[in-house]
This record gives structure tokens, sequence and C-alpha cells, in this order.
């Protein structure tokens, strides 16, 4: 077992418990260390053992495990793929955690309405391959597409490199169907029979992390396919001017579907990694376009986009010919996560986001954070939409480090909030960002959410210890001289 794994104290489970959770789940239930070990993570690196996993099949099992779960008080913590990057998925109370991963069926595409109706554990890739055999498509696209699910999408209210153009995931959910902490089932928006007579509860629900409810089935708009897309790698001398440029670009009225930055180092580290060997020389900032729209728009816009990227001062502008040339220019953005590990043995990934026009100035903020911690920082991500993910590089198990890791972070998040931007552009608040919560939701904010959780979840059965939570980020423990000792009941 891994040494930051820590084994649940809880007593153990009693029979008339066990009795209840099998009954519910059938033989898809496992108490089982192996198992309770790989369901006690996500993308953080944070671990929490559960008290056992349950694989349900269908809406009915989903509902009959939170029920039995609940009698003996037992939280639960839905999950899809554990991508996520804020701790959603892990159990840090314990308990259950409900994989949603083999309610993995798209239903129904109906083409005629453009929707398509699934289960929660759909890969997000496999819905839009599906999508497309229908002659449609669905554009949320998480860098994490083909391992990340639908339920997951919907809990993260995704965002990805084509929300620039499309929107969130967010902006497809027109009907669900839930599990409450009561175990009841609810329909809501195009799978309710009732239509919009009332307030929609799944607008709730799309970025609630699974603690309001769980999502066993989805209906999410389909689009139609665009006619046509062309794609460019824009190289520049330094990622301000390419920060600069990210503005300009979107002030253009062009159809830019994608609009991804990437800084010199993280540049160089992706080339590696998908070409064998670090390239002798890499430019400071580049961006990934796509336009995407009809033939005439398309065509008609690049040499407008050319001209602007060149006024701001890009060093080389490449349009990809083919298919196997945007495949290779997507390959590297879509290497960059694993190809950090090269650079350290560890990083914290924040996805603040700032209003485009402010890309700059944090961008020159975030060098200067860097120089007082003394901690490399790497910068990447959905420019378009002002999401970039800034990348603290470090040995977590250095104490030093990891101080000076808090530091930034606060002086990161500080950044981005007083630029008018947000703690989090797609990957929500889980355990990570809980302690900066109240940074930037005032009061009635925090109580409204406390409010809606209360109603919906009244004994927070559902993914307790997350978002709305005291429980200090596990990231710093320690890391104090007076740090207070762990109690029994803190797992991870
Ligand atoms: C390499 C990499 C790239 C990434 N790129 C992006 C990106 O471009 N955009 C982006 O937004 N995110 C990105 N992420 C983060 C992550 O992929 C997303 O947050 C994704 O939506 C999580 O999906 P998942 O299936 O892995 O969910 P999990 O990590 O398993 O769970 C995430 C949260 O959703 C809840 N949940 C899961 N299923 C359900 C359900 N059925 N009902 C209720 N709650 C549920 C969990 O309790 C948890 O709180 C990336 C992550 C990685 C590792």
């Amino acid at each position: 077992m891994s040494p930051s794994v820590r084994e649940n104290r809880r007593p153990a489970l009693d029979r008339a418990t066990v009795r209840a959770l099998s009954g519910a789940a059938g033989c898809s239930l496992s108490f089982a260390l192996e198992d309770r070990i790989c369901y006690s993570f996500d993308a953080t690196d944070l671990h929490s053992l559960p008290d056992a996993v349950v694989w349900p099949r269908s809406t009915s099992e989903v509902s009959e495990v939170v029920r039995a779960a609940g009698a003996a008080s037992l939280p639960v913590t839905a999950r899809g793929a554990g991508t996520g990057y804020t701790g959603g998925s892990v159990p840090l109370a314990g308990g259950i955690v409900l994989s949603l991963e083999r309610m993995n069926r798209v239903l129904g595409i109906d083409v005629g309405r453009r929707v398509a109706v699934v289960e929660p554990g759909v890969v997000n890739n496999d819905l839009r391959d599906a999508a497309e055999a229908a002659g449609l498509y669905y554009p949320p696209d998480p860098a994490s597409l083909l391992v990340s699910t639908i339920g997951g999408n919907i809990a993260e209210g995704a965002g990805g490199p084509r929300t620039v153009l499309y929107g969130t995931t967010r902006d497809y959910v027109v009907g669900l169907e839930l599990v409450l902490a009561d175990g009841s089932v609810v329909s809501t928006g195009f799978l309710a029979s009732s239509g919009g007579i009332s307030w929609d509860p799944a607008s709730l629900v799309v970025a609630s992390e699974g603690t309001l409810a769980v999502v066993t089935k989805a209906v999410l708009r389909l689009s139609d396919r665009p006619e046509s897309y062309a794609t460019f790698w824009v190289e520049f001398p330094s990622l301000s001017q390419a920060a600069t440029a990210v503005a300009a670009v979107t002030a253009s009225g062009l159809p830019v579907a994608v609009l991804e930055i990437l800084d010199g180092e993280t540049l160089a580290c992706a080339m590696e990694y998908v070409r064998g060997q670090r390239p002798d020389s890499v430019s400071e900032g580049a961006l990934l376009i796509e336009l995407e729209g009809s033939d005439v728009a398309v065509a008609g816009s690049t040499e407008r986009l050319r001209d602007r990227l060149v006024a701001n001062g890009a060093l080389s502008f490449r349009e990809a010919t083919d298919d196997l040339e945007r495949d290779e220019i997507w390959e590297i953005r879509r290497s960059i996560s694993p190809s950090l590990a090269r650079l350290a043995t560890g990083k914290i990934n924040e996805d603040i986001a700032v209003p485009r026009s402010a890309i700059p100035e944090f961008v020159r903020r975030m060098h200067e954070i860097s120089e007082s911690t003394g901690l490399p920082i790497l910068a990447f991500g959905h420019a378009g939409d002002g999401n970039l993910h800034v990348n603290i590089m470090l040995n977590r198990a250095e104490r030093d480090q990891m101080r000076a890791a808090r530091d930034a972070v606060g002086l990161l998040f500080d950044a981005a909030l007083k630029m008018g931007g947000t703690l989090s552009g797609e990957h929500g608040i889980g355990i990570t960002k809980a302690d900066h919560l109240a940074d930037e939701l005032d009061e009635s904010a925090l109580r409204v959410t406390a409010a809606v959780k209360r109603a919906l979840d009244p004994t927070g059965l559902l993914n307790p210890e997350k978002i709305l939570t005291d429980r200090p980020n596990p990231w710093w423990r320690d890391l104090d001289g007076d740090a207070t000792p762990r109690t029994e009941a803190e797992r991870c």
C-alpha cells in the first residue's frame, strides 16, 4: 500500500449493512483492499480509502445503494474516471465509492431533436464518436476527453479547448435523471414529464461536484457538425506577446473555436515527450488556433487571422495542410500533462481564469510570483476563454517547496481575483480550493450554497468535506511546526 494511503479506521461494517449493500449492488461490490486502493485517489495525488466500492449498472441499483448507505450513515462519493484535479472523487470521509463506470451506454441519439441520451459513465470521446456517426457534433472537449466521463463532466461543469466558441458542458445539459440523497429518483428538464413548469434542479446540479445528487442519466444537446475547420500553430518571442495576441484574436470576430496558449518550457517538454528528444530551441510562447464554421467563413478568415497575429508580433504562422499535420499539432497539446512529469516529480495545477484582456498582466504577475517563491511555474491553457492552467513544479516531499507552493497558490488566486477572475475556470473547488472559496464568494452567496446543500442532502451523505468545508487543504497539512496532530477521522 502506498505510504500516503490511509487505512480507514471506522469500525468494520456490520453484517446488516454489508447485506443491504450486497443486495443493492448484486455482485458488483468489493470490500477488498486492492479495489479500495484503486478507488482512493484522483489526479490530485490525494488519497483516502473508502470502506467499499460499488459498481451499479442501473438507476435502481444506484438508488438502492444510496438508501442502504444512508441507513448506515456511510458517506457516498460518486466517481467517474477519477481524472478530477481538485480531489472531488477522493472519498475523504471513507464510506462508499459509487463508481458509475459500468453505466456507460449511449442510450440513443435523436437526430430530429438533436439530443443524445446517455448514462453517466459514457466516456466523453465515445459520445463525440456516436454523435458523429449520426451526423451531429458534441462540442465540449476537456483535454481528458479520452478518459473522463459525461457524469464527471456534468458534475464539474467541464470546459475545454472549444469553450471559446461553444461554451461548457453546462450549455449542453437539457435534462438529467438524478438520485437524491434519500435514494429517490428525480427527472428534470427534457426527461421530466411536466416539461418546463417549474425551476430546473439540473441547473443546480451541474458543477455541484457530486455534493447534491448522483447523475444517472443525461440528455445532452448536439450541434451541427462544422462544415470546415483549419488548424494553425503560431509562435511568439514571449509568452506575454502570445497572451496579448489572444485578446486581439478573440476581438476579431473570426470563427475561433480553439485558442490554446503554451509557454516555452511547456512547449519544450511536450515536444520532447512526443518526439523523444528535447528540441534545440523553442519559442517562448505559442498559440494553437482552430477556426470552425462554414467553408466560406473558414476560407475567408485565414488571411485576417494571419494579419492580426503578425501585427501582434508572431514569429511564425503555420497552417496544418492535412489531418496528419493537424493530429501532430494536437498531440503536442494533449501531451502536456504527462510530459511535465519530466521536469519535476510533482506539480500543483491550478486553473484560474481571468478576463482575456487581463491575461498579459496575469502572466507578468505569475512570473513575479515564480521568482519570489523560487518555484518554476509553467502556464498553458484555454486562453480563448481566459482559462490558464498554472503549474507549480515541485517535489512534494520537500516541506520548503510545499510551503513556497502554498504561498504561490495564495498569491496566484489573489492576483486572479483582483483582475476580475475566478479561482477555477473548469476544475471546480473540491477539497483543494475550498479554503479559498470565501475569497471569491461573498457571505450571501456562501449562505445560499449551504442552504441548497442542506435542503437536498440534510445529513451530508453525498461527497462530504468538499466545496463547503472547514477541512484544511490536505496538500498543506503538517507543513508548519505547530501543525495540529491528525485525528483518527482524518484519512487523507
Ligand atoms: C490530463 C487532464 C486534462 C484535463 N483537461 C481538462 C479540461 O480541458 N477541461 C476540464 O474541465 N477539466 C479537465 N480535466 C479535469 C477532469 O478531467 C474533469 O474535471 C472531468 O470532468 C472529470 O471527469 P471524471 O469522469 O474523471 O470525474 P471524476 O474525477 O471521477 O469526478 C469528478 C467529480 O464529479 C463527481 N461525479 C462523477 N460522476 C458523477 C455522477 N455520475 N453524478 C454526480 N457526481 C459525479 C465526483 O464526485 C467528483 O466530485 C483534466 C484532467 C486531466 C487529468
